[in-house]
């Protein structure tokens, strides 16, 4: 198990010991739902079937909007067993060579990309040249250049591109948000945030550059900036970086353990975070206005995300994320529902925009303008 499992499970375990159909544990039960027979269901297709696809899949027997009915992967015997498992038929498992097939499978909606990060731009090109919907994995790519294209290629097959944004559906989030654009916290001037656990065996594809595209930065850092993203309520438009490396066997070149960066914003807020593959315990997020405060500790792992502000707790009913994400993807692709915070690739552009930029800064040592669009 990666030091990454390990860690956001520690976060869910020591939430409520509930049962649950996987073997991975969640916050609250997994239990077997039925599909909303009066509203169409978005049939997806899984590409990658690692340690995340296993909690997506498990989550999404609780969807009632969408449902697997696709397999992608390299590894037949994962096939067969998930195929099994999750009755999807031996006409529609495909592996990496074949899965431009799904052209002709009209029980394919869309693909839920869940592999490494730098396999997402050609998989989303490919996907998408296929005639189907992509929901593909943060970071979306390994860089701005690559997401723009991923875009591209999306609106030219006329698909949409959604990304695996699960904390833009989660309620004590949502609240949070909705307190701040209510004005409750008056003027917003500082926003922190804190991402980061020890990444473990060296040998993983999470610290190969090729793979992975960076380190912390892609995986974990990304959810400070998105989260900056919605806390904030704004886009930034400077940003600053730092980088600190200790361990130059794991953290070969290319590839950050640590960085801090700052962010600033139009009206004046600034953001302070730190992303790390090199401590663990941090998951918390802090917004401070001129009225009031909210901190959110854990912040992003899978739950229950917690939150409280001078008045008290945020109160919001613990979800299973992956299971309300995939809901929701299906009624923003199949009804065009428009979600509270967006979740679509120029969301995900973004952050690589502000990605490059970090890493820009962390070697010139300069600030660096954003333009995000
Ligand atoms: P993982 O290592 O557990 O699984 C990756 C899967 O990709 C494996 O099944 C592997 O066999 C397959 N794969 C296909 N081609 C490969 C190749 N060339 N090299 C290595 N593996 C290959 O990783 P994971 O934790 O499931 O992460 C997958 C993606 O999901 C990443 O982009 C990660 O950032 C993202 N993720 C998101 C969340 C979230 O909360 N949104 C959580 C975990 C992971």
């Amino acid at each position: 198990m990666s030091s990454r499992r390990r860690f956001l499970q520690q976060l869910t375990l020591s939430a409520i010991a509930v049962p649950t159909l996987s073997a991975y544990p969640f916050a609250i039960p997994i239990q077997k739902t039925e599909l909303d027979t009066d509203k169409p269901i978005l049939k997806v297709a899984l590409m990658g079937l690692g340690g995340y696809a296993e909690r997506v899949a498990e989550a999404m027997q609780s969807c009632s909007r969408a449902k697997i009915t696709g397999l992608i992967s390299g590894t037949p015997e994962k096939l067969k067993t998930w195929g099994e498992k999750y009755q999807v038929p031996e006409g529609s498992r495909y592996n990496y060579e074949n899965f431009d097939q799904i052209i002709n499978n009209p029980e394919i909606d869309a693909v839920y990309i869940i592999t490494p990060n730098a396999l997402h731009h050609s998989q989303t090109i490919r996907v998408a040249k296929a005639g189907k919907h992509v929901i593909c994995e943060k970071p979306m790519a390994i860089n701005a250049k690559e997401g723009q294209e991923m875009l591209d290629a999306c609106a030219t097959a006329g698909v949409q591109l959604l990304v695996g944004y699960r904390m833009r559906f989660e309620p004590n989030t949502l609240k949070a948000v909705e307190l701040r654009e209510k004005g409750q916290l008056g003027k917003i001037k500082f926003f922190q945030g804190q991402t980061g656990f020890k990444i473990g065996d060296p040998n993983q594809w999470r610290v190969n550059k090729e793979l992975a595209g960076g380190g912390s930065m892609m995986d974990i850092g990304i959810y400070s900036i998105n989260g900056a993203r919605y806390m904030v309520g704004e886009d930034p438009v400077w940003v600053t970086a730092q980088e600190t490396k200790t361990d130059f066997e794991t953290f070969k070149e290319g590839v950050d353990e640590t960085i801090q960066f700052q962010l600033g914003f139009p009206s004046g807020a600034v953001a302070s975070c730190l992303s790390t593959y090199n401590m663990n315990h941090l998951d918390r997020f802090y917004l401070v206005g001129e009225n009031d405060f909210v901190e959110m500790q854990p912040s992003t792992g899978y739950g229950p995300v917690k939150g409280r502000t001078k008045n008290g707790p945020l109160n919001q009913p613990h979800t299973v994320h992956q299971t309300v994400q995939m809901d929701e993807m299906a009624q923003i692709i199949l009804d065009g529902k428009k979600p509270i915070l967006p979740v679509d690739g120029k969301v995900g552009l973004q952050d690589l925009k502000i990605i490059d930029a970090i890493y820009r800064s962390c070697k010139t040592g300069d600030r660096q303008e954003l333009q995000l669009g």
